[in-house]
């Protein structure tokens, strides 16, 4: 008998990855469903999962269709310590949410965790890892295909993550949500690279806090680090989609626009087609996108890289490489845009004469 779930008969992560494959993510979940009125800002924790799953099944389904092979439970923060008695069926129901939106596909369930609140005030390691082992065991019974552990601005609290999932058996991935100053106890990012490898996680990168630039100016320290170690693990990004190259070591949080004013900053399509191609050259084969991702931006992952996938997403049927398609437009000045050199080249305007185009960091 076929065992539940049916994910035996696709190919694993490592497996893809080993084999030269680019993975995709899901990714952005937080801050999609804040906009769309089912996630409350501050705390960012998941409710939504139980109050509203059909809005968190149809947001795993349009980024199925935009061409994201890894559907990540939407779990952040969802531990004991900040949902009480509601985080055991909302890790429950995330993961079959994925599950059957996964099995639509050739897409894999990730089990995803994060970094704790109660790190900074005491690093209680028993209890942290206690709130980790709880999801994991909800994982492992709902027999996710692999594990993330993300957005990690201390790298001792992501070996503590690490060391957790990689006692399940199942390859575990880790992303840091540092900038290339390091980690928020001044570890540089080659060195948290060298800790996560050593703790256990076969994929390694970050994720969310900074833009597209600076997360990939990251994971090239990281795959520095690794290499000067003699190390070997898979790279991963999944970086805001929005233009931040203003923001500090701390990321986009310390920015005054965070987290209601930021979308003077979100990326084009284009932007994120350059994105893949960058993260690609430089050796990366996990891509996808964190807070200020849509599914259309991962759609632009998915474009960009489909020669080296061999298929186009089912999204991109309503969607023209390059702005194909224009070329039906009644307008003859709008025809003239179905063409790569006008979208690679155009430098969009804001329609904001009065705002600035960078800030400062408050902290
Ligand atoms: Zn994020």
């Amino acid at each position: 008998m076929a065992p539940a779930g049916g994910s035996r008969a696709k190919k694993g992560i490592l497996e893809r990855l080993d084999g030269g494959e680019v993975v995709v993510g899901d990714g952005g979940f937080l801050l999609c469903l804040e906009k769309r009125g089912y996630v409350k800002a501050g705390l960012w924790t998941p409710e939504a999962v139980v109050e509203h799953p059909e809005a968190v099944r149809q947001l795993h389904v349009e980024f199925l269709r935009a061409g994201a092979n890894v559907m990540q439970t939407f779990t952040f923060s969802a531990n004991e310590d900040n949902m009480e008695s509601k985080w055991e069926a909302v890790n429950a129901a995330a993961c079959d949410l994925a599950r059957e939106v996964a099995d639509r596909g050739e897409a894999l369930v990730a089990g995803g965790i994060c970094q704790t609140s109660i790190y900074k005030r005491h690093k209680d390691e028993a209890r942290i890892k206690r709130l980790f082992q709880l999801q994991l065991d909800v994982f492992i019974r709902k027999n996710v295909d692999f594990l993330i552990a993300e957005y990690f601005e201390y790298v001792e609290e992501a070996v503590w993550a690490v060391e957790v999932l990689k006692e399940s058996g199942k390859p575990v991935a880790a992303t840091m949500c540092i900038g290339p100053e390091g980690d928020m106890h001044g570890v540089a990012p080659g060195d948290c690279a060298v800790k996560l490898v050593k703790a256990g996680a076969s994929i390694i990168g970050v994720n969310c806090r900074f833009g597209p630039e600076t997360s990939l100016k990251t994971v090239a320290l990281l795959r520095d680090g690794l290499q000067k170690a003699g190390l070997k693990a898979h790279l991963m990004v999944q970086s805001l989609g929005f233009h931040m190259p203003d923001c500090g070591k701390g990321g986009f949080v310390d920015l005054p626009e965070y987290p209601f004013g930021l979308e003077p900053r979100v990326a084009t399509r284009w932007d994120i087609q350059k994105y893949a191609r960058d993260a690609y050259n430089q050796g990366v084969r996990f891509i996808g996108g964190c807070c200020g991702f849509e599914p259309y931006h991962i759609r632009a992952i998915a474009e960009e890289l489909a020669p080296e996938r061999g298929f186009l997403p089912p999204a991109s049927e309503k969607h023209g490489s390059w702005g194909s398609g224009l070329d039906m437009h009644t307008k003859p000045w709008i025809r003239a845009r179905a063409r790569r050199e006008y979208w690679e080249n155009l430098l969009p305007a804001t329609g904001r004469p009065f705002c600035p185009s960078l800030s400062k960091p408050d902290a």
